[in-house]
């Protein structure tokens, strides 16, 4: 193979890749029609260890939460607050409306389900909680903490996601569960058909705020907004503050307080290269061969279409190399199911879209390979901050076109 140094001696060093000469090179846009430039996909990892460790104020047990529900708390493994939690559980005990800046993996979950889940026991269970987020998957991943935490406190949920069985949603509706989570699609639709009312739901969760908006979902979130009675507690969580944002957290919460974890962006923590290929064949070979290799122990890899990540993953599979596809033509189930094959190592490869990757919790990525690159540098940072997490060293990949 001429010209593939990746073949003979392992990915060529960005530092080489992009020479001078080449920084001049007029670039094609993606097919989002953005552009974005190659360096930027290049970083050399700063060490984790400059990181201060935060020093939360509180334990679990200073909080004013009910002994059932800190006996949850431990059975779910759960020792030392995390700063979004330290922070925003004793505002939300008290009533107060929320603005959570904070990205996944932060523990915003249970920052907003621990003091929720006391406030409705508090009320005997009177009521209801809204939580609305922009993926069926992430929306799974708040149910399923919401039960941990629930057990045994008579608090029951129904899961409203889009790609399931829409009459076992309205069957779980029909037994009132205090919390509904769903995505804001499916919750529309569900409040359309009358199966979902919203006139006694006095608290509600936008999680992932920005991705909604990104994803289209403004309207359908106002129609849920408009449904529901105008004194409630809202709590809105959202990575960045963009205008949009702005006006939305203007018009649906009441005198917020505002709790920031924002770090410096997770990708510093990442090592960043890109790898040239010269063509489509070209590109799957190196992939392949990398794949291949012990070090790429649990990989994600991002495309750019639904087809694309399907076909992809069906080749890796017929190469020997075990690969799950997640992307918005699989039933809710199949992402599920996939997901968890992940998650236990059944399969080390997991293939993405964007959309299907958003918000979820893949612990201990080693590497992110962009097989396609991003539409846009926030997707870009959203993708890699799969890897580097929680003290692990990661590493991201994107193949960037060559010309000979
Ligand atoms: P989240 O940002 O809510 O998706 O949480 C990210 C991950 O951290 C999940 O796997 C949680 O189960 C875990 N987690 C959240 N809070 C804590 C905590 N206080 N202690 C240990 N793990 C936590």
């Amino acid at each position: 193979m001429q010209n593939n140094s990746f073949a003979r001696s392992g990915y060529k060093s960005s530092r080489r890749v992009y020479s001078s000469s080449q920084r001049g090179r007029k670039q094609r846009p993606n097919r989002q029609g953005g552009y974005i430039n190659p360096e930027k996909f290049i970083n050399k990892a700063t060490a984790r260890s400059e990181v201060v460790e935060y020093e939360p104020t509180h334990r679990f047990v200073d909080f004013a939460l009910s002994d059932a529900l800190k006996r949850n708390i431990v059975a779910k493994g759960y020792e030392v607050p995390t700063p979004i939690q330290d922070q925003s559980i004793p505002a939300v005990l008290e009533g107060r409306d929320l603005i959570g800046l904070a990205n996944t993996g932060t523990g915003k979950t249970a920052a907003f389900l621990l003091p929720i889940i006391n406030n409705l026991m508090a009320k005997n269970g009177q009521g209801g909680v809204l939580i609305v987020a922009p993926t069926r998957e992430l929306a799974v991943q708040i149910d399923d903490e919401f039960k941990a935490f629930a057990k045994g406190l008579n608090l029951y949920s129904a899961l409203c996601v889009g790609g399931a069985n829409m009459q076992r949603q309205i069957r779980a509706l029909a037994r009132k569960p205090q919390f509904v989570i769903g995505t804001p699609g499916r919750l529309k639709d569900l409040v359309g058909q009358g199966a979902l009312r919203l006139n006694n739901t006095n608290h509600l969760v936008l999680d992932e705020a920005d991705r909604m908006l990104d994803m289209g979902f403004i309207k359908d979130i106002q129609f849920l907004i408009d449904q529901l009675p105008k004194v409630r507690q809202s709590l809105c969580f959202s990575a960045t503050i963009t205008p949009t944002i702005e006006r939305l957290i203007q018009n649906i919460l009441n005198d917020p307080v505002t709790v920031s974890v924002r770090t410096t962006e997770t990708s510093e923590h990442v090592e960043q290269d890109v790898i040239r290929a010269y063509s489509k064949d070209e590109k799957l070979k190196m992939l392949i061969g990398m794949l291949k290799k012990p070090e790429f122990e649990k990989v994600l890899v991002f495309g750019e279409t639904k087809w694309g990540v399907q076909r992809l993953a069906d080749t890796l599979t017929k190469q020997g190399l075990k690969a799950a596809a997640i992307h918005g033509n699989k039933s809710q189930s199949q992402r599920q199911r996939a997901l968890d094959a992940f998650k236990k190592n059944d399969v080390r490869i997991l293939v993405a879209t964007d959309v299907a990757a958003r918000g979820l919790d893949i612990p201990n990525v080693s590497h992110v390979i962009n097989f396609d690159q991003p539409g846009t540098y926030e997707d870009y940072i959203h993708r890699i901050g799969r890897t580097g997490r929680a003290g692990n060293s990661g590493q991201a990949l994107t193949f960037v076109g060559g010309s000979r």
